[in-house]
């Protein structure tokens, strides 16, 4: 079966590689008779995948050991509101920067929480650069610092971790985690919804520091408190644990990539050729300050919008999927995680090309 490259943002495509080992492996796991959604979240089979996930994801990250994995539900919209909750005090100060979509919507959930300081906005230049680190108004006594790593919708993404003194840094990795290497230690606390780089929906990861971890509010749900899920190693309920098989199966497939290394490499190149189809052409445009262009999701304008329905439906039969950009912000949008290969973007950028040359 010859597949479509599917540019999603999220639910995202995943390597074909591990969805054919989960076919495989979907009637009888392991000799055990059972499909992995049918077994125990207790039982020994799955115990084994939670761990080995787990390890897998260390190794790739190089997390310290002072750190806990934390394999939870809800997704990245349900840390905004864990994220106060376990991180501040009632009524404590928070610094958030906001560079696009998702960090305001984090900032929006905090304010409901607690006294929500917004470093800086980069909101009046519609999102199209992370505002200067000199003009970031931090607060003296934050409880912490939040910021998003890349904006998925607007393709706004940080080149490095912003330095902003002791305060614990919290950071959305959502649509970047595992595209790169990161130093862990930087972080407080580093949150993703699974469905961009890792697997499915439905699985949430959280990395935080021990020391972070016991101070939720007295009123924090149960399921919400960090302590809660460390101390029982994700399970005080049932986890989302079709997710984490899965999401277990692509760490390991992002090892066989030669890991974070290698993988950065080739999202370099992949997102390097779209930006240099788009800027060679009059007719194709992204509005991103060039040091803060995302390697993970690429928004672009034709000079016709009246063209862009034409547009996706040739690229469709191209093959080329789900290329529409965000309903908030319109125009198209590219988005170019671990598992999309060079060969998609390749096809997609000589697309690009035939499509300006016959309509532009
Ligand atoms: C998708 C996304 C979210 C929201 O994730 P949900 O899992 O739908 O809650 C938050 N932040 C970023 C950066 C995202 O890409």
């Amino acid at each position: 079966m010859n597949r479509p490259y599917n540019f999603s943002a999220g639910p995202a495509v995943l390597p074909e590689s591990v969805l054919e080992r989960a076919a495989e492996e979907m009637l009888d796991f392991a000799g055990s008779g059972m499909s992995v959604m049918e077994m125990s979240h207790r039982g020994k089979e799955f115990t084994r995948i939670a761990t080995e996930a787990e390890a897998d994801l260390r190794e790739l990250m190089a997390i310290p050991t002072n750190y806990k994995v934390l394999f939870l539900q809800g997704g990245a919209t349900t840390q905004f509101s864990a994220i106060p909750l376990n991180l501040s005090g009632e009524g404590a100060r928070v610094d958030y920067l906001n560079t696009g979509f998702w960090s305001d919507r984090a900032t929006v959930e905090a304010k409901r929480l607690a006294d929500v300081n917004v470093v800086a906005s980069g909101e009046a230049g519609k999102y199209t650069a992370i505002p200067e680190r000199s003009q970031w108004q931090l607060s003296k006594d934050a409880a912490y610092f939040h910021y998003c790593a890349n904006e998925t919708i607007h393709g706004v993404e940080f080149q490095s971790v912003p330095q902003v003194g002791d305060v614990p840094v919290i950071c959305d990795m959502s649509s970047t985690i595992l595209s790169r290497p990161v130093d862990v230690s930087k972080f407080g606390l580093i949150y993703a919804g699974a469905q961009k780089n890792i697997g499915p929906a439905g699985l949430t990861v959280v990395i935080v520091r021990d020391d972070l971890i016991g101070h939720a509010r007295a009123k924090t749900p149960y399921l919400l408190d960090y302590k809660v899920m460390a101390d029982n190693g994700s399970m005080p309920n049932t986890p989302p644990s079709y997710a984490w098989y899965i999401a277990g199966l692509v760490f390991k497939w992002v090892k066989e990539q030669g890991g974070l290394a290698a993988m950065a490499e080739r999202n370099q190149r992949k997102s390097a050729a779209l930006y240099k189809a788009i800027d060679e052409s009059s007719f194709y445009k992204n509005p991103v300050q060039k040091d803060c262009r995302s390697w993970m999701n690429v928004p672009f304008t034709l000079a016709d919008a009246g063209l862009e329905k034409t547009f996706q439906d040739e690229a469709k039969k191209e093959g080329l999927l789900t290329l529409a950009g965000h309903r908030s912000v319109g125009g198209m949008r590219a988005s170019l995680y671990n598992a999309m290969p060079e060969e998609g973007v390749l096809k997609l950028t000589e697309f690009m090309a035939d499509f300006a040359r016959r309509h532009g």
